[in-house]
């Protein structure tokens, strides 16, 4: 028995203009054949739930490609070409009885609203009907018909942050292996309600979200149902797909699956006025975060959420920091020439530097600071723990610690480097739990990081490509009509 397994993993933000390249990937990870079995044996993505599951279960494995880039604009469709093509030459070249697949599921390519869906498209016309693949997706996919019909079989994360990205790589493994092994006729229904699910409330630990996601455990015991997920969605892609999606996947009944996954669409629906969010801005935010009893406050800047493809180089809320007078505080910033101008001056030099607010006119303007370069670090650093998006090793690229007056800091990263692990700051030589305020470029995901840290969270409705209001962007190519942008 052999399983070919592959990974071709982005979130893509359409309002984005910066297009994500070949680059892009090779920055992050971009590996063919069996050194992805060594990369990611062991770890808690999905990819090495696949791994570890294939060796418990003494299954051999062909390893083609795994690829991923940081969120960002649509995705450059020559890379889409050269993954579909490595993915659908190796299966032909080599047998394996069946593909387990990670991908996001809010994949777009310049000329594919839909990429993820037509990946599955192309493997499937490849290798005919009969041919199982199995897939996983990201909580935050945005998932297709065309992504369905494509598939035997699709999984999500069931955590936000996604702390059981193992898990759903061993729950696709166990469900090809009832495809392959114990030859069952599967049939899986997707239903999705017509709304938006703000970012804000997408924390599966808490409700209304909490309470819906314990839905799963009745339908994981009812023997006609092999696996269930709810994907919650990408609001920030201008695509027909945008939105939940129920999945339901069923042993042999085709109308128990649909019945099922459209009961709970409806039950989502019935929910829809918690689904939305009102935050603070910035003034009041920063304000509040200076006269906190509580420390350190973290502020978590919406607007300008790396994880969900924003510049990553937003300078309102430390523009707010500083005209407001606050110490002690933490900002990251991607800001690849600032970074380059402290390696200039080098350890202990001191700089005058406009830095952020240079990707786009939706972050807020470039800010002058000045202040002294305290660390110059390669980037590079571990996350041993679970922790959001699975990833052990992490790369932020060259990256510069400033010191500010006030005992603020500014962390100058190259690469834009969504807050996921405490290890962007204390490989750099910063104890978190010593700072006054910490600014997240982030929504949901970077809690699983600083739980044990914050100790007051303030959520700021900051401006940019991932703002919470919805009604700040023009959508053109979604549903309508759809809750809460329109009547219904
Ligand atoms: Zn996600």
């Amino acid at each position: 028995m052999r399983y070919a397994i592959a990974g071709f993993l982005h979130e893509s933000n359409t309002f984005n203009p910066l297009i994500t390249d070949r680059a892009a990937f090779a920055a992050q990870y971009w590996k063919t054949g069996p050194q992805i079995l060594s990369d990611w044996r062991g770890g808690n993505h999905e990819l090495s739930g696949f791994i570890d599951a294939c060796e418990t279960d003494g299954i051999e494995m062909l390893p083609i490609l795994m690829a991923t880039a940081t969120p960002s604009g649509p995705v450059e469709d020559a890379v889409l070409d050269e993954a579909a093509d490595i993915v659908c030459s190796e299966l032909k070249r080599h047998p394996s009885d069946g593909l387990l697949l990670a991908l996001h599921g809010a994949m777009v390519a310049v000329s594919y609203p839909d990429a993820d869906g037509e990946l599955l498209r192309r493997i499937r016309q490849t290798m005919g009907p009969d041919y199982p693949v199995v897939v996983t997706f990201d909580l935050h996919g945005n998932i297709s018909e065309q992504m369905i019909e494509n598939c035997d079989a699709a999984v999500t994360y069931r955590t936000n942050p996604h702390m059981d990205q193992h898990e759903t790589g061993e729950r696709a493994a166990a469900l090809l292996d009832q495809i392959v092994i114990e030859k069952r006729q599967v049939y899986q229904a997707l239903a999705k309600p017509p709304l938006i699910i703000s970012l804000a409330v997408q924390d599966t630990s808490q409700e209304p979200l909490r309470g819906l996601m314990a839905g799963f455990p009745h339908w994981d015991q009812d023997p006609a149902i092999l696996d269930s997920s709810f994907a919650l969605g990408f609001p920030y892609a201008d695509v027909p797909q945008m939105g939940p999606a129920v999945i339901v996947v069923a042993d042999e009944d085709e109308e128990k699956a649909r019945l099922e996954a459209a009961a709970f669409a409806e039950h989502v629906w019935q929910m829809r006025h918690r689904m939305t969010a009102r935050l603070v801005e910035a003034p009041e935010a920063v304000a509040l975060a200076m006269t906190a009893k509580e420390t350190p406050v973290v502020l978590v800047d919406f607007g300008d959420n790396v994880g969900g493809g924003s510049a990553g180089d937003g300078t309102v809320l430390l523009a707010e920091l500083l005209r407001q007078g606050a110490t002690r505080f933490v900002v990251c910033l991607a800001d690849q020439a600032a970074v380059q101008a402290c390696a200039l001056a080098g350890i202990n030099g001191q700089v005058r530097l406009q830095v952020g607010g240079k990707v786009d006119r939706l972050h807020g303007d470039p800010v002058e600071v000045s202040g002294r370069v305290r660390v110059l670090h390669d980037g590079t650093y571990e996350e041993p723990e679970v922790r959001h998006g699975g990833r052990r090793v992490n790369h932020m690229g060259l990256t510069a610690v400033l010191e500010l007056p006030g005992e603020s800091l500014l962390v100058l990263n190259s690469y834009r480097h969504p807050p996921f692990s405490l290890g962007q700051l204390t490989c750099l030589g910063i104890n978190p739990s010593r700072m006054r305020i910490i600014v997240v470029k982030a929504a949901i995901a970077y809690k699983a990081a600083y739980r044990g840290v914050a100790r007051t969270i303030i959520e700021v409705d900051t401006p940019g490509l991932t703002a919470v209001n919805p009604a700040r962007f023009e959508y053109r190519n979604i549903r309508r009509p759809i809750f809460p942008l329109d009547p219904i």
